[in-house]
């Protein structure tokens, strides 16, 4: 396996399922921003790390760090797992190198010299397969196709700092941080996800005290995230947001666009509850309530209650 893979980690938990995935391609070398973990870059495989400053999260300063690496590495792929940063990031870096690049990639792979890419496309309607036999290709993975596994054997880890040399045009003047959940929902067991069938923020409650009854976390449809502003942008779940495979899925007050479905359709069990009977949801769902959620929930919670008492 003489591959060189550069993996570009876009946070200290990307890293297991990143890495797990470059190794199938080659010898992995990491870039990635300040808050590195270097154990475990180690334990997952990598064999050489760049760790750039700080504005790594700018997507024009980790575009710039990722042709600079791309440049002294000479990888055959890079790859990222597939978020707004990475996509802008590698953006900029193909295009400056004329690279070839696939995104939102379900499956990857590589024989001789040629990558062969499934995607989603068409807003997540169709998988598209594509393939290039350029050099290098860039490509980013949906999240939560791969499950981590430590690397069988670990080498002594060499790490370079690297100066990303800032934006290549115009200056930030200020940063704000994102507001971020303190669960990964991509990794729960059980999810209570809330949609525009709810008619006003407050009315979120309903849902919180059914997602405590079950021991759930709480998601939502891009609307209640993206327009509404009701939940933080990482609760959203679908083509453009986590994708999410639980226990169970609980979905209220969602009409079920194939943009929310393809994010949930590895769930093992679909509860829908939304009424209109007409409603794409209940075509996904293995169970159906086909009720006004004001009514519903509370009855439902108070009898999970119960149960547990
Ligand atoms: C490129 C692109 C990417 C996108 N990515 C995503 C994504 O990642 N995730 C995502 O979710 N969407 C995404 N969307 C948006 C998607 O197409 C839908 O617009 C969105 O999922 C609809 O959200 P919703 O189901 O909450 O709202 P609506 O479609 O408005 O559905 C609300 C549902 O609530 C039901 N309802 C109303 N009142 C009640 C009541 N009292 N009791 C019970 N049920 C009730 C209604 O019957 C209806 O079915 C994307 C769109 C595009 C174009």
């Amino acid at each position: 396996m003489s591959s060189k893979v550069v993996a570009v980690a876009f946070g200290a938990e990307e890293v297991p399922e990143l890495l797990t995935a470059a190794r199938q391609y080659g010898n992995v070398t990491v870039l990635t921003g300040p808050e590195v973990d270097i154990g475990a870059l180690r334990r997952f495989g990598a064999v050489a790390a760049y760790v750039a400053e700080d504005g790594f999260m700018d997507p024009r300063a980790a575009g710039h760090a990722v042709r600079r690496v791309c440049e002294e590495v000479g990888p055959e792929l890079l790859l990222a797992l597939s978020t707004k940063n990475s996509r802008e990031a590698f953006t900029r870096a193909s295009h400056s190198l004329g690279a070839p690049m696939f995104t939102d990639c379900l499956e990857l792979t590589v024989e001789g010299g040629v990558v062969r890419a499934s995607r989603l496309v068409l807003g997540g309607g169709y998988v598209a397969t594509q393939e290039t036999s350029g050099s290098p290709v860039f490509a980013t993975l949906m999240p939560g196709r791969v499950t981590p596994s430590e690397a069988p054997s670990q080498v002594d880890l060499k790490v370079v700092e690297l100066v990303t040399g800032g934006p290549t045009n115009g200056t930030v003047k200020e940063v704000r941080p994102v507001e971020r959940s303190a669960v990964d929902l991509s990794r729960a067991e059980v999810v209570v996800s809330v949609g525009r069938g709810f008619k006003k923020k407050e009315d979120l409650k309903l849902a919180e005290e059914l997602a405590k009854a079950l021991g759930a976390e709480l998601g939502c449809s891009r609307p209640i995230a993206g327009d509404l502003k009701w939940m933080p942008e990482d609760r959203h779940i679908g083509l453009s947001g986590k994708w999410v495979s639980p226990k169970l899925y609980v979905a209220v007050g969602i009409s079920g666009q194939m943009q929310h479905i393809v994010g949930i359709r590895r769930s093992r069990v679909i509860v829908a509850i939304n009424n209109d009977p007409s409603a794409p949801i209940h075509k996904e769902a293995d169970y159906s309530v086909i009720a006004d959620l004001y009514q519903f929930l509370p009855v439902l919670t108070e009898k999970l209650k119960e149960v547990k008492r």
